[in-house]
């Protein structure tokens, strides 16, 4: 049981956004779907709850059918370089694009579209986390070994979920919250369903990120990064909606 347990907690190391940050994007793009998308996607889901099925790309990490999807989290860009192909590590800017072109394939089966948009749903949002878009050197922070309030972690997973969950609201609030602030230069996501920008975006928070000094984190981390993680589920959400209004025209 005890081993079991650690395998888990192992493996969680390695997921995207956690279960709430997950959530909170589906949230906020179902709030900005246009009247056409909305109308399509229930069609395609019976609802359109896209918070319900965010974490779906995760849950299938532990079926071996789909062990051949684990790379599609994430991509790479190197250091001073631009985004270059999936040959740097991660496939996840092929995916999306790939889905966005079968989801609304006629031949395909309403099973596998929604498998493919639970994909689009999942991926789009984990390329916002910004150590999604690795470096190269260390699996995206992930070997980074930093404290979180004196729990042994990785800075991966401080994105990932610790400091969310440090803010105890549940999705929903924080759904809101985050909407709550948001600016019209913000805004213009929900115009811009391209992803090599976001991919971008993401990577050149690293310098800020990576800013971890002695590696105990805590207050301070918070204090300095709330602001662009929030910006980052913000832009994610916008971003969904964007690609999803382009999609279900
Ligand atoms: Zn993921």
């Amino acid at each position: 049981m005890r081993q079991l347990l650690i395998i888990l907690l192992t493996a969680t190391l390695l997921f995207g956004w956690g279960k709430t940050g997950h959530r909170i994007i589906g949230k906020i793009a179902e709030e900005n779907l246009t009247p056409e998308a909305k109308a399509k996607l229930t069609q395609l889901m019976g609802h359109t709850d896209l918070a319900r099925i965010a974490n779906w790309a995760d849950e299938i990490k532990s079926d071996p059918k789909w062990s051949h999807a684990n790379d599609w989290h994430y991509c790479t860009i190197l250091e001073g370089q631009d985004y270059e192909g999936p040959e740097t590590g991660g496939r996840a800017v092929q995916k999306v694009q790939e889905f966005c072109d079968l989801v609304i394939k006629e031949s395909l089966s309403e099973k596998d579209k929604m498998d493919v948009l639970r994909f689009i749903v999942h991926i789009v949002g984990d390329l916002h986390q910004p150590l999604h878009v690795g470096n190269g050197t260390d699996k995206g922070g992930n070997d980074i070994k930093v404290t979180w309030f004196r729990e042994e972690t990785n800075l991966h997973s401080v994105w990932d979920s610790k400091m969310i969950d440090h803010m105890q609201y549940s999705y929903t609030e924080y759904a809101q919250q985050i909407q709550l602030t948001s600016t019209p230069e913000q805004e213009q996501a929900m115009l811009d369903p391209s992803i090599i920008a976001f991919i971008t975006a993401s990577r050149s928070f690293h310098s800020q990120v990576y800013d971890i000094g002695d590696g105990k984190l805590g207050y301070g981390y918070i204090y300095k990064n709330r602001e662009l993680m929030e910006e980052r589920l913000l832009k994610a959400g916008y971003h969904l909606a964007a690609i999803l209004n382009d999609i279900f025209k």
